[in-house]
């Protein structure tokens, strides 16, 4: 069946009040520690309605002795250890090239790279090799307060039977946070490249744009959907009329349908959300089309089990959510996304310049910024109007500091079902405890499965952390300060 048409988002976009115009608020924030194995206090219920009677402050993320006051000092020296290594440029790079390089096809010399992968940064990042040592991190995380978003690390498949063989490993997923104490995992996590071959999704989303220029384009195979692209969505991907789906690939996308749709039954009963990550734009059309289809049949009763996520660096980021939210209300569909800046810059770059197009994602990085404080604004003001979940997913302290505010000035309370935010396990450890300390439901996004299948996460993320001024600095500066402190306090 076809999409609905909804009007130009333009004139809604100014309808969006910023995150920034939250009055000032106070959350006390108190620090509690990197190491997640000891019990914290629980958050404070302060009500959040009176907007001027409190101080908003981030400060309090700042004091090392308080935050890692529970931390042994071995651990932290781990921590702070692993953090500096992947800030050091040329051994990032070493690493990198080695992990990538001929090297990894020796089996000795790939048992003692692997090896040193497993004690360094794969258990900085990563919570375990199977979904047994995975539940164990999260009873960790929330002995401390926190929850897990459990990512099974499986990223792509060539064809159905590599799909089948990952669907069933995001089933396991979501059967075993049955056994772990009710709300410790706050979703599940999926990758649609991993159950839906790449050149699927990128004939799907050719097809997609090209209805998009020319409604009169016939895609008989379509299901209900909220609208995929906006306006400004570029459509540079797709340079000529692509040949229609052929009977096998209409069967193949069925199957997809089928896939998503089992496993989102699966979340529902286990009573667990399943997030579906964003990719890059020449797949995320499809990516959309096949989250919104599940979340249309799914999402039920103010319960939203399927969610998407929508990528603030894209230009057309804000018209998509306006356009989305708005189709989404007048089929009576609640909606979750979870909301990042989004992590293929280079990538869409790239591709888009070699095209001879303009980049979609913003010209500055200030842009970026504005983008994503008026979306989180935006889905916190839905969700005071009983409407929609969000999950703010972010290292950004500004971004998190708004939406603190934000929450306060209209009143969503701090503990609320429909508010979480997240940050990567492994990072922003200040921002997530602060957080949490101030009330609010906090999730880490931690992967978990064989060394050798998280090796590309393990490699974004050294690319993210690498050199001086990079994501970790601040947990960096602050594991220092207290080791340093301790230092002396020993001496002395
Ligand atoms: C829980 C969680 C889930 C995630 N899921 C996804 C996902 O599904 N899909 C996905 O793509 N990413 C995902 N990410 C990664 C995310 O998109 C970011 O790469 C990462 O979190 C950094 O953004 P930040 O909000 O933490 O902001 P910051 O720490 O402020 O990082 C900003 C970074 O944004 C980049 N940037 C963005 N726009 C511009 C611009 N216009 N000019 C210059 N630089 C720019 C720069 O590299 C800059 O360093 C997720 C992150 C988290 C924490």
């Amino acid at each position: 069946m076809a999409n609905r048409v909804i009007p130009a988002a333009s004139k809604l976009l100014k309808t969006i009040r910023p995150l920034n115009s939250a009055s000032s608020t106070t959350i006390s924030a108190i620090s509690q520690p990197i190491g997640h194995a000891e019990k914290a206090p629980h958050p404070t219920t302060t009500t959040t309605t009176n907007a001027d009677s409190v101080t908003l402050s981030l400060s309090s993320f700042d004091d090392a002795d308080k935050l890692f006051a529970s931390v042994s000092t071995s651990r932290l020296l781990r921590a702070a250890l692993n953090l500096h290594m992947v800030a050091v440029e040329p051994m990032v790079d070493v690493g990198m090239w080695v992990m990538r390089s001929r090297l990894m096809q020796t089996p000795l010399i790939k048992d003692v790279i692997l090896g040193l992968i497993r004690s360094t940064i794969y258990d900085h990042f990563c919570a375990g090799e199977d979904a047994v040592a995975a539940g164990k991190s999260v009873m960790e995380l929330n002995e401390a307060g926190l929850r897990g978003m459990l990512v099974y690390a499986l990223e792509y498949a060539g064809d159905n039977e590599a799909c089948d063989r990952n669907l069933q490993g995001f089933l396991d997923t979501a059967e075993s946070t049955k056994s772990l104490p009710p709300s410790s995992v706050s979703c599940i996590i999926v990758k649609i490249t991993a159950i839906c071959p790449t050149n699927l999704l990128k004939r799907v989303s050719d097809l997609m744009r090209w209805q998009h220029q020319d409604p009169s384009f016939h895609l008989p195979w379509k299901r209900d959907t909220f609208p995929i692209f906006s306006e400004s969505s570029p459509l540079y991907h797709t340079l000529e009329k692509p040949e229609p789906l052929t009977p096998e690939e209409e069967r193949d996308l069925e199957l997809v349908h089928q896939r998503l749709l089992k496993l989102s039954q699966k979340c529902a009963e286990a009573n667990v959300p399943l997030s579906v990550d964003a990719e890059y734009t020449s797949i995320q059309p499809a990516i959309d089309y096949l989250t919104y289809s599940s979340a249309i049949i799914y999402n039920k009763d103010d319960h939203p089990i399927v969610y998407g996520t929508l990528q603030a660096y894209l230009k057309d980021a804000k018209e998509r959510l306006l356009l989305a939210t708005k189709a989404a209300d007048k089929m009576g569909v609640p909606m979750g996304f979870k909301v990042v800046r989004g992590a293929y810059m280079s990538s869409e770059g790239k591709l888009a310049s070699s095209l001879g197009c303009k980049s979609p994602i913003h010209d500055c990085i200030e842009d970026t910024h504005s983008c994503y404080n008026d979306c989180a604004s935006f889905m916190l003001e839905r969700i005071a109007n009983g409407s929609d979940a969000v999950v703010l997913a972010t290292h950004n302290m500004e971004s998190g500091r708004l939406a603190m505010a934000k929450a306060h000035e209209i009143g969503v309370g701090k503990v609320h079902q429909k508010l979480e935010f997240a940050q990567l396990y492994g990072m922003a450890e200040s921002l997530s405890f602060g957080l949490k300390n101030s009330g609010f439901q906090v999730s880490k996004y931690m992967p978990f499965g064989p060394i050798q299948l998280v090796l590309p996460y393990l490699l974004r993320r050294a690319e993210e952390n690498r050199g001086l001024l990079s994501a970790s600095s601040h947990d960096r500066k602050l594991t220092r300060k207290e080791l340093m402190r301790r230092l002396k306090a020993a001496i002395i």
